[in-house]
């Protein structure tokens, strides 16, 4: 049987569905990108497609990952940019050479380059942090409400008012919480 991994929890943000791939790094951390197949298959469902990735491909992507989880949660709480994060998210884009492809049917895709492909795919990732993180796009960097993980995420809401990186997951749990804690205060009044 093949092992059972972590599942993906995609967003609509290439930059923060990458820092999700390690979630509840406040509590009992779980890594959803625990091998270099598994990279293989979050990149390809986050339209930039490699073939393969070796062990030190991979260690260059979390070192990437962890390094937009400090500038984005330092941007969102407005502290000073760390210099070696920044450093690694600047190194990650230069390195890349991805081309942004106008489709027929008027989409964007990225085209790898098969020699670099995983290099260029972090190039696209580490490009997509510095938009978000300078403010470019049309949203707020936030951290998730969650103690045990406290991600950071782009809250695109109009109100911006949104409290957690994931309503699935944090979210629910967040509320489920609340519910046994009122239950036990009031017993008889579920
Ligand atoms: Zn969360």
């Amino acid at each position: 049987m093949p092992a059972q991994f972590p599942e993906f929890r995609l967003g609509n943000v290439l930059a923060t569905s990458f820092t999700g791939t390690l979630s509840e790094r406040r509590g009992i951390p779980i890594e959803r990108i625990p091998t270099p197949q598994r990279l293989v298959d979050w990149l390809t469902v986050s339209g930039l497609a490699v073939e393969s990735c070796t062990p030190a491909q991979l260690e260059l992507a979390r070192e990437l990952r962890e390094s937009i989880h400090a500038a984005a949660t330092a941007a969102a709480i407005q502290d000073a940019l760390p210099a070696a994060a920044v450093q690694i998210i600047n190194d990650r884009s230069a390195q890349g050479r991805a081309a942004a492809i106008l489709t027929p049917e008027g989409t964007r895709q990225w085209r790898l380059n098969p020699a670099t492909s995983v290099e260029d795919a972090l190039g696209v990732i580490a490009a997509d942090a510095i938009s978000i993180i300078a403010g470019e796009r049309d949203g707020k960097l936030a951290l998730c409400a969650s103690p045990t993980c406290r991600a950071a995420f782009f809250d695109t809401s109009q109100s911006r008012t949104r409290r957690w990186c994931d309503m699935n997951t944090c979210g629910n749990r967040q509320k489920k919480a609340r519910f046994h804690a009122n239950q036990r205060k009031n017993p008889g009044s579920a």
